[in-house]
């Protein structure tokens, strides 16, 4: 690898691991057969390779093989879920909960649907970026279809108990999703102990291929059956048509197996790295405080206010040794301020002021330290100007 900045953006994506790439390699040229074409060896190949991926992904979660639907991404499996369940539902309840926190696209679809005539509550959450698990409760009446709680979040990184929202939806008789994009892999979840009833992840958060995703639907206790979003071919058991992409899927089963042997070890040297960053910005730049809760989050995630500077351009300065991203999430071209830390109550010059980053696994102290001190020379040298 060439010296470029040290990359502490993960949790918008990750490096395919070598083990990944290895393993995907054969399905784009000899194993190159179409899944769905069962008459011959390549067929064959493909399709046995998808169903050893739906094997590894399953137990992953503790679901059965056919409860993992193989989409483009998590994007995509977010709209089958949300969308999907609200157009099938024969019930016709035509109320949502899902909270203030979640990712674009699960907020996208909500609003979507309200758009049509559901409608939608958007619960709070604490400074510390929880969800109060009594206000949820309240909030489902007799018309509520759906429960939508993210596990992990992506930019605070804040973990929400999706064992007792479960235990919730379950009590009250509500569907329940879960954006999973990032704890797969890295923080057990369990889909009948969960309660859930839908999940959602991507391979290329958890060191696999882009443009590869699933989404759990469970077939009993309740059978949740979305409406399909893309017709076609009837691939997925009809909830997702289109030929599917072999080795992206090769490579999600790779990742997954890797990620579950090594999530512990993982986790404890990336939290261990992260609390070297945090705990250096925290004791040499005055008034800095972590975004999200200290405990409940992941151990790969820092989201910091550093006072007295915008974080862009800090990261201007920072650009030849580190990649990060800061508050202002640019969703589209356009520079807006994080939803997630105006939910916790930033006011607009604490979110200017605040950096993500987002360890990867294999990352070395010394690097986190030299980062550290980076960081703290720009941010002084900046406040000097001001
Ligand atoms: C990255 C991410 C998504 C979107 O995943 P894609 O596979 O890129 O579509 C959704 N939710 C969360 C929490 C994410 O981090």
């Amino acid at each position: 690898m060439t010296a470029g900045p040290l990359y502490l953006d993960s949790h918008a994506t990750t490096p395919v691991d070598p083990r990944v790439l290895e393993a995907m390699l054969p399905y784009f040229s000899e194993s190159f057969g179409n899944a769905a074409s069962k008459n011959h060896s390549y067929g064959n190949d493909a399709h046995s390779a998808v169903e050893h991926a739906r094997d590894q992904l399953a137990k992953a979660i503790n679901a059965r093989d056919s409860e993992i639907i193989f989409t483009s991404g998590a994007t995509e499996s977010i709209n089958l879920a949300i969308k999907g369940l609200a157009h099938s539902a024969a019930d016709h309840k035509k109320h949502l909960i899902t909270v203030a926190t979640e990712h674009k696209a699960v907020l996208d679809c909500h609003e979507f649907l309200e758009s049509q005539g559901f409608t939608v509550t958007y619960l709070p959450v604490d400074s510390d970026g929880m969800l109060d698990l009594n206000l949820l409760r309240n909030s489902i009446n007799d018309e509520t279809l759906l429960v939508s709680v993210m596990h992990g979040n992506n930019e605070i990184g804040v973990i929400q108990d999706i064992r007792s929202i479960g235990e919730i939806c379950d009590d009250t008789n509500v569907h329940f999703f879960t954006d999973a994009t990032q704890t797969l892999g890295k923080l057990p979840i369990d889909v009948q102990k969960d309660n859930i009833h839908m999940l959602a992840a991507s391979a290329h958060k958890i060191y696999g291929p882009k443009g590869v995703g699933m989404l759990y639907l469970r077939r009993s206790n309740p059978r949740v059956k979305p409406s399909p979003v893309q017709h076609g071919g009837g691939h997925e058991r009809g909830y997702r048509s289109g030929t599917l992409n072999v080795p992206g899927i090769v490579g999600f089963g790779k990742a997954i197996e890797i990620a579950r042997k090594e999530s512990k070890k993982n986790n404890e040297q990336l939290g261990k790295l992260r609390n070297i960053l945090q705990d250096r910005l925290l004791k040499e730049i005055p008034g800095a405080k972590v975004n999200g809760h200290l405990e409940h989050r992941l151990s790969h995630n820092l989201n910091i206010v550093l006072p007295g500077v915008s974080a862009e351009a800090l990261m201007i300065r920072l650009k030849d040794s580190v990649a990060c991203s800061s508050g202002s999430a640019c969703t589209t071209a356009a520079v807006l301020p994080s939803h997630v830390l105006s939910a916790l109550g930033l006011p607009k010059e604490e979110i200017d002021a605040s950096l993500r980053f987002g360890l990867c696994r294999g990352q070395k102290e010394e690097e986190l330290t030299r980062v550290a001190t980076g960081v703290i020379q720009q941010h002084s040298g900046l406040t000097l100007l001001s």
